[in-house]
Order: C-alpha cells, then sequence, then structure tokens
C-alpha cells in the first residue's frame, strides 16, 4: 500500500485507497485547479480505514475545495502588496521573505499560497531576478534577517542552496537565515549531510521553521532528522496551521506541542487559517480558536506554549490573537486571568 513515490495525479489517489472511484470526477475536476502531492512518508502514514484521519484531511484533495465563499482571495495575506521585486516580500522593516521556489514535496490542501505553488505556480525564480533580489537585499542595509519561503526550500538541491546561501554571505547587514519548511516531517530522508552543509554554508545563524499540525507527523524518522538539523547547530522552531478536523481539540494540540519540544523543536507560531480559496472547511471561529489555545494554559508546559496568530487580510501582518491575559481597568490597575480563567488585580488591594 505504501507509495514509493509521491502520489501526484486523481488515478494514483485511487489507485492508493485514498480516493473512492466515484469521488474521482470531482477530483479530476478539482486537480486542473490546485497542484496534488502526497510524499511516501505521508501516504504511509494515512489510516485508510479511518474516513476522518487527519493526515488524509490535509493532503487528500476534496471536493469541498471548490466551494469558494465571498470573503476568500487569490492572495490571503497580501504578499503581492509588499513585493517589490520578483521573488521578495518586504512587509516588516527588518526582514524579508525570499520566495526562490514555488514548489513543495506535498501540497496542503488548506494552503494559504495555493494560487502561486505548484506545477503551475510561479516557478523557480531565473537567474536574472535572483540577481535583482540579491541586489535589493543587499542595497536595503536594515534587512536582519532573511526568510527562505515558497514553496518549500528544502525541495532546492544541496548546491542550489549552497549557491543561495554564499550569496546571503556576501551581505554583512543579513544576520540570520531563516528556512520555512515541511521537509523533516514529510520528506525527512533529504536532510542528510550535503543539504545540512548547504543551509549553513552562508555563514550566519540559521533557524529552521518546521510545518506540522498533527502528532503523528512527528514519526521517529522525523524526528531523527530535526535532531540531525539541531545537533548541526541550527535552531529549530515550529509552526503549525490550527485546523478543523485536524487538531482543533486540545489533546491533539497538547500532543504535537510536546511532540515539538520533544524534537527540541521550540512551538513558535499557531495560524488562524487564512482566507485562502476553497478552504472554509478548514476554519474554525476566531472564538473557538482563542478557547482552544486558552485551555493549553496551565494543561502543558510554557515550552509548549504557541503564540495564537492572524495574518490580517491585506498584507498587514501578522496579530497575536490570543485570549486576553491581562486588562487595564484605569491607570496603574490591571486585571490580570490565571490558567484556570480566574481573574486577579494587580498590584493586588490588600
Ligand atoms: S508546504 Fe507550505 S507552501 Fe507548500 S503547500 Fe503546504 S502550506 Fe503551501
Amino acid at each position: 500500500m505504501n507509495a514509493i513515490r509521491s502520489i501526484r495525479t486523481p488515478a494514483e489517489l485511487t489507485d492508493a485507497g485514498l480516493v473512492a472511484p466515484d469521488r474521482l470526477a470531482g477530483i479530476e475536476r478539482l486537480a486542473e485547479r490546485y497542484a496534488i502531492a502526497i510524499s511516501p512518508a505521508m501516504a504511509a502514514l494515512i489510516d485508510r480505514a479511518d474516513p476522518n484521519d487527519p493526515i488524509a484531511r490535509q493532503f487528500v484533495p476534496d471536493a469541498a475545495e471548490l466551494n469558494v465563499t465571498p470573503e476568500e482571495r487569490a492572495d490571503p495575506i497580501g504578499d503581492l502588496a509588499h513585493s517589490p521585486v520578483e521573488g521578495i516580500v518586504h512587509r516588516y522593516p527588518d526582514r524579508v521573505l525570499l520566495k526562490a521556489v514555488h514548489v513543495c514535496p506535498v501540497y496542503c490542501r488548506f494552503c494559504f499560497r495555493r494560487e502561486m505553488v505548484g506545477p503551475q505556480g510561479l516557478g523557480t525564480l531565473s537567474p536574472d531576478a535572483m540577481d535583482v533580489a540579491f541586489a535589493y537585499i543587499g542595497d536595503h542595509p536594515e534587512i536582519w534577517e532573511v526568510i527562505l519561503t515558497g514553496g518549500d526550500p528544502l525541495v532546492l538541491s544541496p548546491r542550489r542552496l549552497t549557491e543561495i546561501m554564499q550569496r546571503l554571505s556576501a551581505i554583512d547587514h543579513v544576520k540570520i537565515v531563516r528556512f520555512h519548511t515541511r521537509v523533516p516531517v514529510v520528506e525527512p530522508e533529504r536532510i542528510d549531510d550535503a543539504l545540512i552543509a548547504a543551509l549553513m554554508a552562508s555563514g550566519k545563524t540559521a533557524y529552521v521553521a518546521l510545518h506540522a499540525n498533527h502528532p503523528r507527523e512527528l514519526t521517529p524518522t522525523a524526528r531523527a532528522a530535526c535532531a540531525r538539523l539541531v545537533d548541526s547547530g541550527i535552531v529549530m522552531i515550529s509552526q503549525s496551521v490550527l485546523l478543523k478536523g485536524v487538531n482543533d481539540d486540545p489533546d491533539t494540540l497538547a500532543a504535537l506541542m510536546r511532540a515539538f519540544v520533544e524534537t527540541r523543536v521550540k512551538p513558535y507560531y499557531l495560524h488562524h487559517p487564512d482566507l485562502a480559496p476553497g478552504t472554509s472547511h478548514f476554519r474554525l471561529s476566531i472564538e473557538e480558536g482563542r478557547a482552544l489555545v486558552a485551555g493549553l494554559r496551565g494543561r502543558i508546559s510554557g515550552l509548549c506554549q504557541p503564540t495564537y496568530i492572524l495574518d490580517i487580510p491585506g498584507g498587514h501582518g501578522k496579530a497575536a490573537i490570543g485570549p486576553d491575559a491581562i486588562r487595564q481597568e484605569y491607570a496603574g490597575r490591571y486585571t490580570v486571568s490565571d490558567f484556570k480563567g480566574v481573574e486577579h488585580t494587580y498590584p493586588p488591594s490588600e
């Protein structure tokens, strides 16, 4: 049953037992619009006997994706509004996104860049566009951090990654290079010595932000891949999307955050799902999200607490939207809630 190569077509989904033949026509229509890829590691994790399997829900296309609601938009977090040159998004003063590639080893059904990634997406930056992107970074001394995203930058060959890192190495004001990736979980076999050497080739401090949404994704093989990265001196942080039917219950979220910490990946962002087209079946309300995040306080260690984040549509950036822990009553007097939801005044009255 386990695929030896990625599943990429509706017919391969039926052959792999992931889509019933009577659903094939709907999935074929969907495949004309959005890319499909399920890596062997993720296909092997899916429990075919469970119609609500949280791994399948993330990667197996569903005809519900054809329902686009009025508030959804092709560029939900407003990358294009902040793209001064091709491949660069400069939304905050001290950091830029460098989108060198728009392919991924898997295509998440809730992807916020689903209109840009995949074989029909924005492709790979041409050498000329890459020159312009590096010139932009070099000309802006306020850029302290470069975040390689896309697409998934770790699908690039070690040779291509090394070229990019060597170019960053020549820009003194860049101190941090961050890679946003799903590879250590979905294609852990890619994390070998050559890839790690490429990630370190800039000589800058390297961070890897690992995207995973369910504790089952942190398999022993995935944990070993993360250990190789961390042992090499790379700092790892997490990012997850809060997804209906995947991780929207306290036990799953707690287990996911603990799995990250056990793997030496510091929980960082828990994203409220973006308004990407055809993804309303994944979205819960902000009230539901805040209640879930509030439930993590006290229940699991402070090491395991992510920041609940909304990317404000239109390119206005991220805002923390977790449960308010403190409220100002008047100058110098606050009310603060403990992890059981009990309110206390600060400073205490007596
Ligand atoms: S790995 Fe990231 S960019 Fe690629 S499909 Fe998933 S969410 Fe989108």
